[in-house]
């Protein structure tokens, strides 16, 4: 008998934990941390529901840390096997998980020195060198549909789910495990891409399967119909007219790179002047290098602008700033710019140092291109605050404020509907996950009005028995 069973990313976008086991064999699919809420958050401290130690191995959809921050957790705690993931998401881990393991020490740290812990002293849920240790559990397999052996009895092919570099729908075969005595095939789509998304290609249609688990982040909603790039053209210009500097907090792997690509396409066209653009973030540097790099992950049109032998990625009067002497060496500039930095909610990285000299500005222009979650200094600021607190400090908030709408690495449920229209025959059973609750129930609903099958919405803990 073969079961899967739902640890996360089921009522809530984070912390992607789903297990598959048969015949004494387990293999977990993504390994995500829980974020957001504090109720969510304390999962991540608590006893994982299964032996680290008795799982065989992991397999993992895509870089983000909702999906794989809990691996060096995992590694900690006994965990020891392999951990599949394509190419380009074994590069963009290099970069995530040893950060991820030095914020977990910086909050560590800071809620040592400002009393905010309950045992003394607070400890991080894992560290940097836990991190890279993980990093040397990393099994980098294609992310062309080509099959590999998992552990005994388990094998599972990667396709291109066009989501971020490297995202990836696993399928998971596993012997024997119907009740007759035949295979089944779980499909996992990841996190699923918008189609027609720069860069990356778009998702690959779903092989035929028995169980189907598909994301449902926007269940409930859809994309504004706005062109991101007519809207960023417009603002530009504005800027130009008055003279003044831009900042676009961005998220640094992504949303940065999907930036790059269109101000570039822009200036090529003629649409906006050239302008000095500065991307201010040492990961979004690297990230930016891997972006172009894998090659196996470009879109046909990205193919095409490098065949031209143009930087797809860079525009023309661009300066990419790695070490802090080169971040405050931008501060001297003056006029129209364009600085990109992360964090991409404001929550903490160079973006602030920048927003400090921005915001007061009133000939400069702040532009939101991503979620602002509640409780960041980005979503106060998109709320119309006229002050926020950055390191310590009140800071007027005088600039213009605008938000491009258009952008997003997700499909929604229409987007979600045209992938699955791929699928050749009904699978047994579908499963929608990675939504908050109304979203994931609706995302079920389009599903069963549109094409009739057998769907659910998993709970948090649920196991389900493959027949
Ligand atoms: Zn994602």
């Amino acid at each position: 008998m073969a079961t899967l069973s739902f640890w996360g990313g089921v009522g809530t976008v984070t912390g992607s934990k789903y297990l598959l086991e048969s015949n004494g064999r387990k293999v977990l699919i993504d390994c995500g941390l829980f974020q957001g809420l504090k109720e969510l958050r304390e999962r991540n401290w608590q006893d994982p529901p299964f032996d680290p130690e008795s799982l065989d191995a992991v397999i993992i959809t895509h870089a983000h840390v909702d999906h794989t921050g809990y691996l060096p957790r995992l590694v900690k705690l006994g965990f020891d096997g392999p951990v599949f993931a394509s190419r380009g998401t074994c590069d963009l881990l290099k970069l995530l998980l040893p950060d991820s393991g030095r914020i977990q020490e910086e909050d560590a740290d800071y809620r040592n020195r400002h009393g905010l812990t309950r045992h003394e002293p607070a400890l991080p849920l894992y560290t940097e060198e836990d991190a890279r240790e993980t990093l040397t559990h990393l099994k980098p397999v294609a992310n062309d549909g080509e099959s590999v052996e998992i552990t005994e009895g388990f094998r599972a092919s990667f396709r291109v789910a066009g989501h971020i570099l490297g995202a990836s729908l696993v399928l998971v075969e596993i012997e024997g495990a119907g009740d007759d005595g035949k295979g089944r095939k779980v499909l996992f789509s990841g996190d699923l891409g918008h189609y027609d998304q720069p860069i990356v290609k778009d998702p690959a249609p779903p092989p035929p399967c028995d169980y189907i688990m598909v994301e449902s982040t926007y269940g409930d909603r859809l994309h504004e119909e706005e062109r991101p790039e007519e809207k960023l053209a417009e603002i530009i210009h504005d800027a130009v007219k008055i003279g003044g500097p831009i900042l676009i907090p961005a998220f640094a792997i992504g949303r940065t790179q999907e930036l790059l690509y269109l101000i570039r396409e822009l200036e090529e066209d003629g649409k906006i002047p050239i302008l000095p653009v500065r991307v201010d973030s040492p990961m979004a540097a690297s990230a930016t290098q891997i972006y172009n790099r894998a090659r196996e992950e470009h879109d046909e049109e990205y193919v095409s602008i490098l065949s031209r032998r143009v930087h797809p990625l860079r525009t023309r009067s661009m300066i990419t700033a790695s070490t802090r002497e080169e971040s405050k060496r931008l501060n001297d500039e003056k006029g129209t710019r364009i600085i990109i930095s992360a964090s991409g909610m404001m929550t903490g990285g160079r973006v602030l140092h920048h927003a400090m000299r921005i915001l007061p500005d009133e000939k400069a222009t702040l532009i939101f291109v991503g979620f602002q979650a509640a409780g960041t200094i980005g979503r106060r600021i998109q709320d119309g605050a006229d002050e926020v607190k950055i390191m310590k400090q009140n800071v007027p908030v005088r600039c213009r404020i605008e938000k491009i709408g258009g952008f997003s690495a997700h499909a929604d449920w229409k987007g979600v509907l045209r992938w699955l229209e791929g699928l050749s025959e009904a699978p047994r059973h579908v499963f929608t996950t990675h939504g908050e609750p109304e979203a994931a129930a609706a995302m079920a609903g389009h599903i069963r009005d549109r094409f009739g099958w057998m769907v659910s919405a998993p709970e948090y803990g649920q196991v389900f028995e493959l027949e």
